[in-house]
């Protein structure tokens, strides 16, 4: 994006969200984005115009700071719009929430204000895209082990390395790129946030790589060769990125389990309805008791999301830090909707196989939860040591 439309677009002001912005949401779903779903999957790409209507309603800075442009919405109201969009294409929330969460979090965080005045204003408005860069070929689940290098040169950085599979790399107008400074034997030392521009001579987007689901969101490698970065586009302190990168992934873990949640919810409202109406054996499906015992265990599971997911917001709009908590609502969330997605193709029997019935689209988007922002096994490995660290600190107290 060139320089000028940026400047024009910071000074865009968005209107103040409505007070029933969940609502709201809804109503843009069932009139406007469901009804190109199935197009936007086809197609492998959100039109620009209902990427314009999203921008102009405000969708692209929910979560930046008003006095950046945003509505600076907390996470309760937020997570509440997420869940909304997530009933349709996940594609249309992943498009709003890079700007929402990765792709400017790390700028919220421990952006100096001329960082935050140059890129959060145009990211508000949806008129430039942010990306976020920590995973690479030989380092995802073990982002400690990162290998992309940041060198010292002159008033800045080079940087040499390569990350993969970055939501919207490719059309990004800004990315947080996460590298190591130096070589402390603490693999988390070192590690610093800079953001690069594609107008970076050193930067090149490698082949855009396709995906099983999520296919109008594109995921992308990009390749750092002596690209120079001025000591001014470094984020927070050098040494400071590992920890800024982790509280940024905090939070996107809990816009993940909205998105499981408003997933899982469609497929059992999907489910249900199909159930009460399809007849085999005499019976409606919704008669036979093992199809009950499916959709209740949906609905319960679902139901055990919601109330973690929020209670959990609340507490962190409260003021309350987000430690282990998020990667456990995120394991449970993400389990939860690959469990409800089954049952959803299950019950609707060929017809969830075919991809008219759509329940298969579901199920491709929903699968990556489980692997995208900590794999599974990953969130329960740093649950477990959070849980034992503040079981000895109890022990300690007691002492
Ligand atoms: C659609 C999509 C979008 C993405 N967007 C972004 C993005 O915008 N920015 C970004 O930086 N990254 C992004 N990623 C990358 C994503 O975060 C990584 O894929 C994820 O962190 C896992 O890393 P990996 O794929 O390298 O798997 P690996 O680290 O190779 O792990 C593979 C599997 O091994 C197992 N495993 C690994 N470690 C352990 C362990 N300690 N104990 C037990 N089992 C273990 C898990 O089952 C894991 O799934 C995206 C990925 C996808 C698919």
């Amino acid at each position: 994006m060139r320089a000028a439309q940026l400047a024009r677009s910071a000074t865009l002001a968005l209107r103040r969200p409505p007070d029933d912005l969940a609502g709201v949401t809804r109503r843009l779903v069932q009139e406007v984005l469901t009804p190109a779903a199935v197009a936007v999957d086809e197609a492998g790409t959100v039109p620009d115009d209902l990427r314009r209507r999203l921008a102009d309603l405000g969708y692209f800075g929910l979560r930046i700071p008003e006095r950046y442009g945003g509505s600076g919405l907390d996470l309760v109201p937020y997570l509440g719009v997420v869940r909304e969009l997530a009933r349709t294409n996940l594609a249309f929330q992943e498009l709003t929430e890079e700007n929402n969460g990765i792709g400017s979090a790390a700028l919220v965080i421990a952006g100096s204000e001329e960082q935050r005045a140059r890129w959060l204003g145009p990211m508000a408005c949806g008129e430039a895209v942010g990306a976020f860069a920590l995973t690479e070929p030989g380092a995802g689940a073990d982002a400690a082990g990162i290998t992309t290098r940041a060198t010292p040169s002159g008033d800045g950085f080079l940087l040499n390395g390569t990350k993969h599979f970055i939501t919207h790399g490719a059309l990004a107008d800004v990315v947080t790129v996460v590298a190591r400074v130096g070589d402390a034997a603490d693999r988390s030392a070192g590690v610093t946030l800079f953001l690069v521009t594609p107008d970076n001579p050193g930067f090149a987007v490698g082949r855009v790589q396709a995906m099983m689901g999520y296919r109008a969101s594109h995921q992308a490698e990009l390749r750092f060769d002596d690209a120079y970065v001025d000591r001014r586009d470094v984020v927070g302190q050098v040494g400071e990125g590992f920890t800024i990168a982790m509280q940024t992934l905090d939070t996107g873990r809990l816009t993940v389990a909205a998105d499981c949640l408003g997933a899982g919810e469609e497929l059992l409202d999907r489910t249900l309805a199909y159930a009460g109406e399809r007849r085999t054996f005499g019976k409606r499906l919704v008669e036979h008791g093992q199809v009950r015992e499916m959709l209740a265990r949906s609905a319960m599971e679902l139901l055990a999301v919601e109330r973690a997911l929020f209670a959990l917001a609340a507490r962190v709009d409260a003021g309350e830090p987000l430690r282990s908590g998020s990667a456990a609502v995120k394991l449970l969330a993400s389990e939860v909707v690959g469990r409800v997605a089954d049952r959803a193709m299950q019950v609707h029997g060929g017809l969830g196989y075919t991809v008219e019935a759509e329940i298969e689209r579901f199920y491709r988007d929903v699968r990556v939860l489980r692997i995208a922002e900590g794999p599974s096994e990953v969130l329960r490995n740093s649950i477990a040591r959070a849980e034992a660290a503040s079981a000895r600190s109890r022990r300690e107290t007691l002492l």
